[in-house]
């Protein structure tokens, strides 16, 4: 049987705690390659590469990582989490057709792994100047299907 001793971290090593703030927005896309044929990205996308587009409901889960803080037992101010997720994902994204009014994605695939990569872009350096730092991303595209970003391999934290 484990006891506390043996839970607590090595003095003078911080502790890992995470906290995640979901949110969700609605947008549409298509998925084809600029690289591809018309018959190549129907092929590998089926009906997701029709131009017209389709909807999904997307919800996001955004973990920060950093010190509980000794006095108000806090990683962050989450209203300010909350604030910044809005301002840099909800709002340019919701109600959206992302191909043609979301950067990067009149020439980047609106894939859920590429959305990840391009949210995280969008909140790392915001989280970071809180004095905390981004975690994780993890995308629902639909409910039975997500999609765990970490970051680019040079920061990403295990
Ligand atoms: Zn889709």
């Amino acid at each position: 049987m484990r006891v506390w001793s043996q839970c607590n971290e090595p003095a003078g090593n911080p502790q890992l705690v995470l906290i995640t703030r979901k949110a969700e927005f609605s947008a549409s896309h298509f998925c084809a390659s600029p690289d591809l044929s018309v018959e190549e990205n129907e092929t590998l996308f089926g009906k997701a590469a029709r131009r017209s587009g389709h909807g999904h409901n997307y919800v996001l889960e955004v973990t920060v990582a950093g010190d509980v803080d000794p006095v108000h037992g806090m990683i962050m101010d989450l209203k300010v989490l909350k604030e910044i997720i809005n301002e840099k994902v909800i709002d340019p994204y919701d109600h959206r057709f992302l191909n043609h009014e979301v950067e990067p994605f009149a020439r980047v695939v609106p894939t859920p792994e590429n959305i990840a990569k391009d949210i995280w872009g969008r909140l790392a350096e915001p989280v970071g100047e809180c004095g905390c730092r981004l975690h994780g991303i993890r995308l629902y595209e639909t409910p039975d299907l997500y999609v765990d970003y970490f970051g680019p391999r040079d920061q990403a934290v295990q």
